[in-house]
This record gives structure tokens, C-alpha cells and sequence, in this order.
């Protein structure tokens, strides 16, 4: 959501389109921010944990798609500047020198601020749905949401299981 727009926000259905429009521009950065991050990852399974999440963003933004249909509105992205920042957050690991294991654990720390900014706004697009009675946009929603839950918390196994023990012994 631009900071220094100003619109006019009438109606929640206004507003939910315009949230939308928001997630939709935030997964369409993810799908270029998340390979550069599996390519940067040491750990074989933190790859595959950034190269599995790349497949279900690009079915999230199909998903988006059928939300957009289900409130008959265009799709169309307007620029999330939080995720433009937690983008370029994550970026400098990707463009770092150093310990590859204490570099992964600062992509898992950036991952982590992205999933639970993508559940605050799916969680609240999914509040507002389900206040204006649009079912099929909860249902939808609320799919994204799961994964989007289960990504936070493969991520939490991950840097449990091995990458801060790594980085602690280095
Ligand atoms: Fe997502
Ligand atoms: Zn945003
Ligand atoms: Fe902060
Ligand atoms: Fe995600």
C-alpha cells in the first residue's frame, strides 16, 4: 500500500479490492525475490524450502486471479512498498560475503518477516471477505493462508534443525 497516495476509501468493498491489488504486486516481487534466495542458500534444504514456496507464490497469484473474478474486479497490481522493503532486506544476504551457514540464517530471518506479513494481509483480506459475505473469496483466501503458515513454519524447522546450530559453531 503506497504511504504517500491519497485515495478515497468509501466502502470495504473498495477496500478489500484495493488490498488485493496489494497482495497480488507482493507475490509477483516474491516470484523474483525467492529464486535468487534458493540459489544463495547453502543448506540443500532451505533450497528446496525457497524452490517449493516459488511453486505455491505462483499458484497464490493464480489463486489471486480467481479472488479478483469472485469480487468482479481487474486484476491488477498496486505496488506493495512493504514487500519492496523486505525484499531488499533479504537482498543483502543474497549480495553478501561471509559464513554461508550464518548467511542462511539471515535468509530464513527475512523469509520469516515475509510469511507473516503475507498472513497479516491475507488474514486481513480474508476478515474483511468474510464481513461483506463474499464466500469464495474467504475460501481462497484461506488456502493461501494455510500455506502460507506452513512456509513460516518449515522455516522455523529448518533454522531449528540446523542452520543457527551451523552458524553457532562456525
Ligand atoms: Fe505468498
Ligand atoms: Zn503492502
Ligand atoms: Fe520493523
Ligand atoms: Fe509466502
Amino acid at each position: 500500500m503506497g504511504l504517500f497516495t491519497s485515495k478515497k476509501f468509501e466502502t470495504l468493498d473498495e477496500l478489500l479490492a484495493a488490498q488485493i491489488k496489494d497482495l497480488y504486486d507482493a507475490e509477483h516481487r516474491l516470484t523474483e525475490a525467492l529464486p535468487k534466495m534458493a540459489k544463495t542458500a547453502k543448506n540443500p534444504e532451505l533450497r528446496t524450502a525457497f524452490n517449493n514456496h516459488l511453486k505455491e507464490t505462483e499458484s497464490q497469484i493464480n489463486r489471486l486471479e480467481k479472488v479478483f473474478s469472485s469480487l468482479g474486479v481487474e486484476p491488477e497490481r498496486e505496488s506493495c512498498d512493504a514487500m519492496k522493503g523486505l525484499i531488499s532486506e533479504g537482498e543483502e544476504f543474497i549480495d553478501a560475503d561471509g559464513d554461508p551457514d550464518v548467511i542462511d540464517a539471515g535468509l530464513i530471518a527475512a523469509a520469516q518477516r515475509v510469511e507473516h506479513y503475507e498472513i497479516a494481509g491475507y488474514g486481513s483480506a480474508r476478515a474483511l471477505a468474510k464481513q461483506l459475505g463474499k464466500q469464495q473469496a474467504v475460501s481462497l483466501l484461506q488456502e493461501t493462508l494455510d500455506e502460507e503458515g506452513a512456509a513460516d513454519k518449515k522455516l522455523t524447522e529448518i533454522a531449528e534443525s540446523y542452520v543457527n546450530t551451523a552458524a553457532g559453531q562456525a
